[in-house]
């Protein structure tokens, strides 16, 4: 067993599990403040289990492989949403207040692509009341070491490529090094680099840049997923109008009439939405017929009257907003990358759970898995490295360096134009041969690593949708 401490970087739902589920002592890093910066926190509609009566993790499963556009990794969807039951009476015993019906049973929302309501959650604010509970775990749990307001910069390897420690950087712009032999990397998304999104801006894909220089494997990057219903306001990041609002009742309209099935899958969904805006449409989300939807949805109901529109009588302006990354840093089923020493849990992995396009409620409980799986594992772990992963691409293993970062604003404006809903070859060259000078950068970095991802993939699938593709000749969007 080793004696150093194991190095949790992030304190999102991911990290915080795997901090409190390790057995050895921890270091828990975190850029801001415990849960700040976390996408975790923002979460509205829930954790997706198969917990009813007339429900069946079978089900889950295969509504899970259907959404993922049938490019997910079986078995692994299988045994995740397989512990996803289990997951939610974790997390009940940790006094999550679950929203419940009069018999005591959990009151379940239903979402697109579900084929029953099958979402456990805390009002509208899931997320928020999750983490929390997990972070009050956490703070009260011994072998636990805080090191808020520390962002990781660096992943250390030694002669033979397994992690040797990390470089974080203080709040005063000092350095210091965190010797380990253990590094569980749980810093979330990447949708801060599109002009559109939901993620919190400081979701810049670092731990993607982190693993990768340090020679990680990485997988489906350019898989990345629309929101349909980002709230078309003039603030940044864009509020989300959760999907229980349409498993609620709520509609899309185009200048007034109806245009797609609501409930279907995110992919089919955002794209139906930017083909009527690309047609000059106004779409916009029609929750008015939804009893009581300022109660139901308070927190949504806030979030329109910050921009002076009244959820229960207003028709409110929707488009596609970047909201999470089914790609990320590839693992086993025990959350083990391709270098020795480093896992990755939640967002910034890539475990094959979401196929092309990720089934709604699905990460919450991808965190929890992978962060319990990451603990577990890592506290045991000793030596060897049994993973059976492919072989990382050496042409993406670039060294980070000192020269000018370009504006992340013009990083974003790149991947807005070529990683858009609607994607082809030329933008997507132009994309990389831009990006390509500024790698040294870490922002850069990952969105070259994205759109080059998406100029090798010249099949359309799930999320993915390559104008210049086969699959979309003659196809509407
Ligand atoms: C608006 C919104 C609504 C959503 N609704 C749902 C939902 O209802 N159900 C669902 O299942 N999913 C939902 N999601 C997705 C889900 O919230 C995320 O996929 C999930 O919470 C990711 O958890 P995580 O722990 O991996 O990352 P995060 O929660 O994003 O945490 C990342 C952490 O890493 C830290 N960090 C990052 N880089 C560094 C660094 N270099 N050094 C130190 N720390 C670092 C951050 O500060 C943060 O603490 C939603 C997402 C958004 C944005």
């Amino acid at each position: 067993m080793s004696e150093k401490p194991i190095v949790v970087v992030g304190s999102g739902l991911a990290g915080l599990t795997c901090a409190w589920a390790a057995t050895t002592p921890v270091v828990l890093v975190t850029a801001g403040t415990l849960t700040e910066g976390a996408a975790s926190m923002w979460a509205q509609g829930g954790i997706a289990a198969a917990v009813s009566p007339d429900d069946s993790t079978a089900s889950h499963a295969e509504d899970t492989w259907r959404a993922g556009a049938f490019a997910g990794d079986r078995p692994v969807i299988d045994r995740i949403t397989g512990e996803a039951p289990e997951i939610v009476q974790v997390l009940a015993d940790l006094d999550v207040p679950f929203d419940r019906a009069s018999d005591g049973s959990l009151d379940l929302a239903l979402e697109g692509g579900h084929s029953r309501p099958r979402v456990a959650h805390a009002g509208d604010h899931s997320g928020a009341t999750i983490t929390a509970s997990m972070a009050a775990a956490v703070l009260a749990a011994a072998d636990i070491e805080l090191r808020e307001n520390h962002t990781v910069t660096k992943l250390l390897t030694d002669d033979s490529g397994a992690v040797s420690g990390v470089v974080v950087r203080r709040a005063d712009g000092t350095e210091e090094t965190i010797d380990t032999d253990r590094v569980v990397l749980a810093t979330g998304g990447l949708g801060g680099l599109w002009p559109h999104t939901t993620n919190p801006r400081t979701a810049l894909g670092q731990g993607v840049a982190l693993a990768a220089r340090a020679g990680a494997r990485t997988d489906d990057l350019h898989l990345v997923q629309f929101h349909p219903t980002g709230l078309d306001v003039p603030r940044d990041p864009m509020p989300l109008l959760t999907e229980a609002l349409r498993g609620a009742g709520a509609v899309l309209l185009a200048d007034g009439e109806r245009f797609t099935d609501e409930l279907q899958p995110r992919d089919v969904v955002a794209a139906a939405v930017w083909e009527q805006l690309t047609h000059g449409f106004a779409v916009r989300l029609d929750a008015r017929g939804i009893p009581d939807v300022t109660t139901r949805f308070p927190a949504v109901a806030e979030l329109a009257a910050a921009s002076g529109l009244d959820l229960a009588n207003d028709l409110l302006p929707v488009r596609p907003a970047l909201h999470y990354s089914m790609g990320g840093v590839t693992v086993d089923g025990r959350s083990r990358t391709s270098v020795t020493g480093l896992w990755a849990i939640g967002e910034v992995s890539r475990t094959g759970l979401h196929g092309a396009n990720r089934l709604a409620s699905n990460s919450l409980l991808e965190a929890v898995v992978t962060g319990r799986a990451a603990a577990r594992d890592s506290s045991a772990w000793r030596t060897g490295w049994d993973v059976r992963l492919s072989a990382t691409d050496r042409a993406t293993v670039l060294p980070r360096g000192d020269a000018e970062p370009i504006p992340v604003q013009e990083v974003r404006d790149l991947l807005g134009a070529s990683c858009g809903v609607l994607r082809d070859g030329p933008t997507l060259q132009a994309a990389v041969d831009a990006l390509q000078p500024h790698t040294g950068d870490d922002v850069a970095y990952v969105a070259w690593l994205i759109a080059r991802s998406a100029l090798a993939h010249p099949h359309s699938v799930g999320a993915h949708r390559r104008t210049d593709s086969v699959e979309m000749q003659g196809a509407r969007v």
